[in-house]
């Protein structure tokens, strides 16, 4: 995948997951108190990622690293233009979820939900779209999603702008209609 910020083609990211609780039962008395048990449990209290090319700080997990890692998901910047629909899931309720196609492919989102807050000299919020819904769906027929716009470095701008593509491996600027190879 690329990296949203640097623009640079990474294949690892580099993975920070803290770790804590103690557990200690105490008996309490009118004495005092003295130590009944102590157990230690372990769990992750945070995890982020860190780019191994630019060191932004991606707030998310492991396993979201890895999906990006693997193609089965992209990061899609909050405020592009992307398709909600409501769609009933297997358990029978309705939600409204996030449709973008990008290489042909649709992916998926919950925008409430999979929100990923990347942190380097300013804080950019994005969404993480997953190839396949954590849980089953049934969307509406005759769906139609136009191909996302892919926000990457214009070497003309010399600023991260929005591109469109014009074939399968070649982008144009939105701004100033440079293209270029993807
Ligand atoms: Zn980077
Ligand atoms: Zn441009």
């Amino acid at each position: 995948m690329r990296c949203p910020i640097c623009g640079i083609e990474i294949e690892e990211f580099l993975g920070e997951v803290i770790l804590k609780e103690v557990k200690r039962l105490w008996r309490i008395t009118k004495e005092g108190r003295e130590l009944a048990d102590e157990e230690t449990e372990y769990s992750r209290v945070i995890e982020r990622c860190y780019c191994p090319a630019c060191d932004a700080e991606f707030v998310m997990n492991l396993d979201e690293a890895k999906e990006l890692l693997k193609g089965n998901a992209i990061l899609v910047d909050k405020d592009a233009p992307m398709k909600i629909v409501e769609v009933e899931t297997e358990f029978g309720t309705w939600e409204r979820i996030a449709v973008v196609k990008f290489n042909n492919e649709l992916y998926f989102s919950d925008p409430k939900q999979f929100q990923i807050i990347i942190k380097h000299n300013e804080t950019r919020r994005m969404l993480l779209f997953l190839r396949k819904y954590p849980i089953k769906i049934k969307l509406p027929k005759n769906l139609d999603v136009e191909e996302i716009r892919v926000f990457e470095w214009c070497p003309s701008c010399s600023r991260h702008t929005y591109h469109i593509k014009v074939t399968d491996n070649i982008i144009k600027c939105e701004e100033c209609g440079h293209k270029r190879w993807y």
